[in-house]
């Protein structure tokens, strides 16, 4: 079995790319059993961010990487709050925070002008200084909603609405959740993609 670091620390995240990556023929080993630090995410786009995570745990360990760098872009917050979903309130922002300011700068917005979607890009880098990496991207429509419904997911998914579904993406199954979330998307793309 190829082993893979995964260049994220988000808990969240780890139990959904873990997953998908389940019945993988890669086994796939988070960054934190290397003690890789976190890097500064400097990029001001989805793309360039999943690559500096990949970039920086394949230099950290040697072994080839797997990054994800995910967000809610909120058409009535001009895109906000986009590649700074994770830290949208403070540098300790934690997921709470975010979603306190959130309905707070969307109380004002009518429900038929609260468009969204979660943009995944997830990002494969045979090794630190790979100069074509395998990036594939995943998208995901909903409606904001100014009260929280649901326990499941995390982040922002208690105020994101699935017209079609009736419900939060914090109300589906895990398994639900990754059959069509942008990150579920971005990864079997890429799953095609992989060596
Ligand atoms: P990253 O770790 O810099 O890619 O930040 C991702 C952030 O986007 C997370 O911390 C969440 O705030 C948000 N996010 C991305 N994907 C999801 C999701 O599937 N559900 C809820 N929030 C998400």
């Amino acid at each position: 079995m190829k082993k893979l670091v995964l260049a994220s620390s988000n808990p969240g995240k780890l139990r959904e790319l873990s997953a998908l990556l389940d019945e993988s023929r890669y086994k796939i080993i988070p960054q934190a059993d290397f003690n890789v630090p976190e890097v500064a995410e400097t990029g001001t786009t989805f793309v360039e961010n999943a690559i500096i995570k990949a970039r920086h745990a394949a230099q950290y360990t040697g072994l080839a990487a797997l990054a994800d760098d995910s967000g809610i872009v909120i058409d009535a917050l001009n895109g906000e709050p986009g590649v700074h979903s994770a830290r949208f309130s403070g540098s300790d922002a934690s997921d709470e925070s975010n979603n306190i300011l959130l309905v707070e700068r969307l109380r004002s917005v009518p429900e038929a002008q609260r468009s969204a979607r979660y943009q995944a890009v997830i990002v494969y880098m045979r090794n630190a200084a790979d100069p074509s990496p395998i990036i594939c991207e995943g998208s995901w429509e909903g409606i904001m909603v100014l009260e929280a419904k649901g326990s499941g997911g995390f982040g922002y998914d208690p105020y994101f609405y699935l017209p079609d579904y009736g419900c939060t993406s914090a109300e589906l199954s895990a398994d639900e959740k990754n059959r069509i979330s942008h990150r579920g998307q971005a990864l079997r793309l890429l799953l095609e993609k992989l060596p």
